[in-house]
């Protein structure tokens, strides 16, 4: 097999050996959580990282900014909870001042948004994503195992009132025999605020190991939910794009499926994941990852982490097997991958 140094021509390109070219990065600063979603993280939590083995805001900084020199355009901040990281808004704002990055974002549970979006919008964040999977008070406790709703919807709000940050997405993990009862209460939201409602279809990446092909409420099954009541047109997306948006043709709002296993997009997959100690995964189903800490912290030069990760998104998955037959989850459930 060719290895990428055979891709002298298009050095600065970050590409795999299935021609894909990468420009997206997710970084996970930490893994902690104040939340206990069942379809994420144990009731009990999960043993924390070390504070010494999660990289420092530094070290996030040069690593972001050695990806930005190799491509990478948008880069998304999660977690665990990216909030609940001490000082959370200053790593916003060293990342927003490297030069070529396109676009800074931030998926958030939303509860302490009301405290910090404020500050991490004066920090140069440009877009927030805030996962919310019931609008009812009760049946929200009931997934998140905290009874924080009305605080949720306080942050969403609170960062609404940021004109610059649009659009602003809510994301609900849809799952059968749950999510069937939320549908029309997400509806009545899309239709009625600029927020763009996006269901994400459940993945076996739940520590619980719960999952199975039956639980995932599909986005077909969701979208023939709301046309019974609601007439939906298509918009046209960019292929790396992972949600299929629909607009309501009557006019007001939009709603999107993210259907990451009823309806692969690997193919056109532009994306990859630093942990919050540093591993680089290629994929969310990744088995191998590769450390970038260890050589960070012995002194590597730019140029040698950047052959590590040019070698490591060369070998990138070509797709996910979670519909194949003996596929088994990652060891890392999601907070500790960075979804
Ligand atoms: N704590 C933040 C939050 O919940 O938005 C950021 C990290 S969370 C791991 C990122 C996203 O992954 C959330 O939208 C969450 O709903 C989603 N997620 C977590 N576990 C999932 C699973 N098993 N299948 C699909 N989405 C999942
Ligand atoms: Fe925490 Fe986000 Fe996982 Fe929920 S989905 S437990 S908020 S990391």
């Amino acid at each position: 097999m060719r290895d990428h140094r055979g891709m002298e021509s298009e050095k600065d390109e970050l590409r795999d050996a299935h021609g894909r070219s990468i420009s997206d990065l997710r970084v996970s600063v930490t893994d902690r959580c104040n939340f206990r979603c069942q379809y994420c993280m144990p009731a009990d939590g999960l043993p924390w990282l070390e504070r010494g083995e999660v990289l420092s805001f530094e070290e996030i900084e040069r690593l972001v900014g050695l990806f930005v020199g190799l491509g990478i355009e948008d880069v998304r901040l999660t977690g665990g909870e990216p909030l609940v990281r001490r000082d959370f808004p200053r790593l916003v704002s060293m990342l927003s001042a490297i030069p070529g990055l396109c676009d800074l974002s931030l998926t958030t549970n939303g509860y302490l948004l009301e405290r910090d979006a404020g500050a991490i919008v004066a920090a140069g964040v440009d877009r927030v994503n805030v996962s919310i999977d019931s609008l009812a008070r009760d049946r929200f406790f009931q997934i998140t195992r905290r009874d924080a709703l009305p605080q949720v919807m306080r942050g969403l709000e609170a960062i609404a009132a940021h004109e610059r940050i649009r659009p602003i997405k809510v994301n609900a993990v849809a799952m059968r025999d749950f999510t069937e009862r939320e549908v029309g209460a997400f509806v009545e939201l899309a239709r009625t605020s600029d927020y763009q409602v996006r269901f994400i279809e459940f993945m076996p990446l739940d520590a619980d190991h719960a999952w199975t092909p039956e639980s995932v409420l599909t986005g077909a099954e969701i979208r023939a939910l709301i046309e019974r009541t609601h007439e939906l047109a298509e918009l046209p997306r960019e292929p790396s794009a992972t949600a299929r948006v629909y607009r309501f043709t009557d006019g007001a709002g939009e709603i999107g499926f993210i259907n990451p296993v009823s309806e692969p997009f690997c193919g056109d997959c532009n994306r990859l994941r630093l942990t919050a100690e540093g591993k680089l995964r290629t994929c969310l189903f990744s088995v191998h990852e590769t450390d970038l800490r260890d050589p960070l912290r012995s002194g590597a030069s730019d140029a040698e982490l950047e052959e590590i990760v040019r070698d490591a998104v060369w070998r990138k998955e070509l797709k996910h097997r979670v519909n194949e037959p003996g596929f088994r989850p990652p060891a890392r459930s999601m907070s500790a991958i960075g979804g």
